[in-house]
């Protein structure tokens, strides 16, 4: 922009206008062009400035993504394998309470007891 303005001074020096009204206008519209080129170049600038910061605002978001990511994972292996892996889930045959039991109290021929009412879960 600025240089094609700085053109159309050089071409108007060089065509020796006659110093008249047109002249006069010409160079007013030259001299108009100049602060628009200005105005353009301190907005793009502010542009920029702008621009960087929504790209550091970008960076920012992928940054929350990960920490967002690893926390998700963490939470599904909390609930899917370590929860789901470890415990099952026997009705209490007297209050209905659902009671988490860990394989190794099953297995072991052991006597669980509801947490609820104190009732024998496998029975007397
Ligand atoms: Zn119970």
């Amino acid at each position: 922009m600025k240089d094609k303005i700085a053109y159309l001074r050089g071409l108007m020096d060089g065509m020796k206008l006659a110093d008249d009204d047109n002249t006069k206008l010409m160079r007013a519209i030259a001299d108009c062009l100049d602060s628009i080129a200005d105005s353009i170049e301190t907005e793009s600038a502010r542009v920029d400035v702008i621009e960087s910061s929504i790209d550091e605002i970008n960076d920012d978001i992928d940054d929350l993504d990960e920490v967002l990511g690893f926390l998700i994972e963490d939470e599904d292996e909390d609930d899917e394998s370590d929860w789901e892996d470890d415990f099952d889930f026997f009705t209490c045959p007297n209050c209905g309470e659902v009671v988490p039991l860990e394989e190794d109290m099953i297995t072991a021929g052991s006597d669980p007891i509801c947490p609820n009412c104190n009732a024998h879960l496998f029975g007397e």
